[in-house]
């Protein structure tokens, strides 16, 4: 196939470095992007209008560089876990005044577990309360350890505001691409991913191609994702009509019957006639298959894979209540070694699962622990769609039992806890002797009477013990199912408050094979 042609040494050619800026929010991503496109644009006029297409280009030193136009990781995780490697490096986007946030040790995570580079830029050092030295520092326990100081990131002082630094910048971004030795072949037919697309009124289906490799030509017929066509119309970065696009160019094309989802691979052939054919048929299996159950990422499947030693590490993010427990765990995890093989902590957090650390699972084939906390309601979606386990805990031990026992090839305990409900306190009433009732409303499954509980409060995870008392109105009920309200008392616990979440669970025997 297209995939594989054969490509001779003497056909490669230097290729732009792809570039993502990330960071977190208002640290200056937006910013920065600006000011790098509005003073290096690769347009001699004066005036040149640059259209929105995703990503832009620009010069420097008569070399150029490609700027992916998403900033923030989600849109680079999304496409990973679609299976698109668009990013060659990662600028880290930390304000001076502010430091180390929690969204810059996720955007560190993310571009670690794609193995992207990383430039970390400390933007805002035109304020007076700029604190470069800090934001080293903390970084530094994020593995990101600057050059003065023994290690081998790369630092770069920068206002996105008054556009200082900007051109040092892109310098280290070219050095640093250039130790990639970045490659591709003009000469063959174009493959690339898909930055993004829509439908438009007057030009129907519209999609902001980056060519990775090979060069794209107007008229060519061409397969992107589920759908397919032959390249109409071609505009660049600039909003100009071009004919042809080389590697690391982004352009938008029209011609396409359907709208692809960024992400998207896309693939020219020789003829119309055979991308009409590979179209159709890949838009019936998008259809049949979301993802076949063997690609999803559960501990069974890692194991198996594991096993048959196509894998030698397991990917594990882990989500805790407090930063303290992170830590514990992590180090516990760590430790945990069995026949060679590893765990390899790739992302950790304090706080609730969130879409972004499913994303992260999805695309680096990890699994995701949570202890005493839960998913958000996004997180959960994510999950099922992308098919990525998550496995919920409230002891330590337990935790590394289960990984080890995965590991070793024996999953199923022999009973596991199974939830059947989720309440939601809308009222709690005070009773003397009694002590607190939650007027519930069932939100999820049931609420039944001999049922463990757990109480959640802001997805994490406060309180678990048993239940006293489930009632209907006045009485005693076995079972209140999804839709209908309950009054709720749980053993020993008497802190109930509005919006808190009751889950109750039940202990299930698991049949073995
Ligand atoms: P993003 O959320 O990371 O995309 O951040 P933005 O680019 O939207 O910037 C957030 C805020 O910080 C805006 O009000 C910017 O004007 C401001 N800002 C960005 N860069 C600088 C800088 O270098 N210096 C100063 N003083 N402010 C900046």
């Amino acid at each position: 196939t297209h995939f594989e042609q054969e490509v001779s040494e003497e056909e490669l050619r230097e290729r732009p470095p792809v570039v993502t800026i990330m960071g977190h929010v208002d640290h200056g991503k937006t910013s920065l992007l600006d000011s790098i496109r509005n003073t290096k644009v690769t347009d001699g006029e004066a005036g040149g209008i640059t259209q929105h297409i995703g990503a832009y280009q620009v010069e420097v030193d008569g070399k150029k560089i490609t700027f992916l136009d998403t900033p923030g990781h989600a849109a680079f995780t999304t496409m990973r876990a679609r299976g698109a490697k668009v990013t060659d490096l990662a600028i880290i986007v930390v304000a001076a005044d502010d430091g180390v946030m929690p969204q810059t040790v996720e955007a560190i995570n993310h571009a670690k577990a794609a193995e992207v580079p990383i430039i970390v830029a400390i933007n805002k050092m035109d304020k007076l309360s700029a604190n470069p030295d800090r934001v080293m520092q903390e970084l530094t326990e994020h593995g990101l350890v600057p050059e003065d100081w023994g290690g081998d990131t790369i630092f770069v002082p920068i206002s996105a505001l008054k556009g200082e630094g900007i051109d040092q910048l892109l310098e280290m971004i070219l050095l640093v691409s250039e130790v990639g030795e970045l490659k591709a072949s003009p000469a063959r037919s174009a493959i690339g991913t898909v930055i993004e697309a829509q439908l438009d009124k007057g030009r129907g289906s519209v999609a902001t191609l980056l060519v990775q490799d090979g060069t794209l030509r107007v008229g060519d017929p061409i397969v992107v994702g589920h759908a397919y066509g032959r390249v109409r119309a071609m505009v660049n970065d600039l909003g100009r009509r071009v004919k042809d696009a080389g590697p690391s160019t982004p352009v938008e094309i029209t011609g396409l019957n359907d709208v692809p989802q960024a992400g998207d691979r896309f693939v020219v052939f020789e003829d119309e006639k055979t991308a009409r054919s590979v179209g159709e048929s890949r838009a019936m299996t998008a259809i049949q298959a979301q993802r076949s159950e063997k690609q999803r990422v559960t501990l069974d499947n890692l194991f198996e894979q594991m096993s048959q030693g196509e894998m030698k590490e397991l990917n594990l993010i882990v989500k805790a209540d407090v930063q303290g427990t992170v830590e514990a765990m992590a180090a516990s995890l760590m430790k945990i070694d069995v026949e060679g093989v590893n765990v390899k902590i790739i992302h950790t957090g304090a706080g609730a699962i969130t879409e972004s650390d499913i994303t992260l699972a999805a695309a680096s084939n990890a699994i995701v622990i949570g202890f005493n906390v839960r998913p958000d309601v996004n997180a959960k979606r994510a999950a099922e769609e992308e098919g990525v386990d998550i496995r919920l805990h409230r002891i330590i031990y337990k935790v590394i039992e289960e990984i080890e026992q995965a590991m070793k090839g024996m999953l199923d305990p022999e009973f596991e806890e199974k939830v059947v409900g989720q309440a939601e306190v809308r009222q709690t009433i005070r009773v003397s002797k009694v002590g607190t009732i939650a007027g519930s409303y069932v939100i999820e499954g049931k609420m039944v009477r001999d049922a463990g509980v757990r109480v959640i409060r802001e997805g994490i995870v406060i309180f678990e013990g048993e239940l006293d008392s489930l009632k209907r109105f006045k009485d005693d009920a076995k079972e209140v199912a999804k839709g209908y309200e309950c009054g709720i008392t749980i053993k020993n616990f008497n802190d109930i408050k509005e919006g808190d979440i009751i889950e109750a669970f039940v202990m299930e025997e698991v049949k073995r094979a």
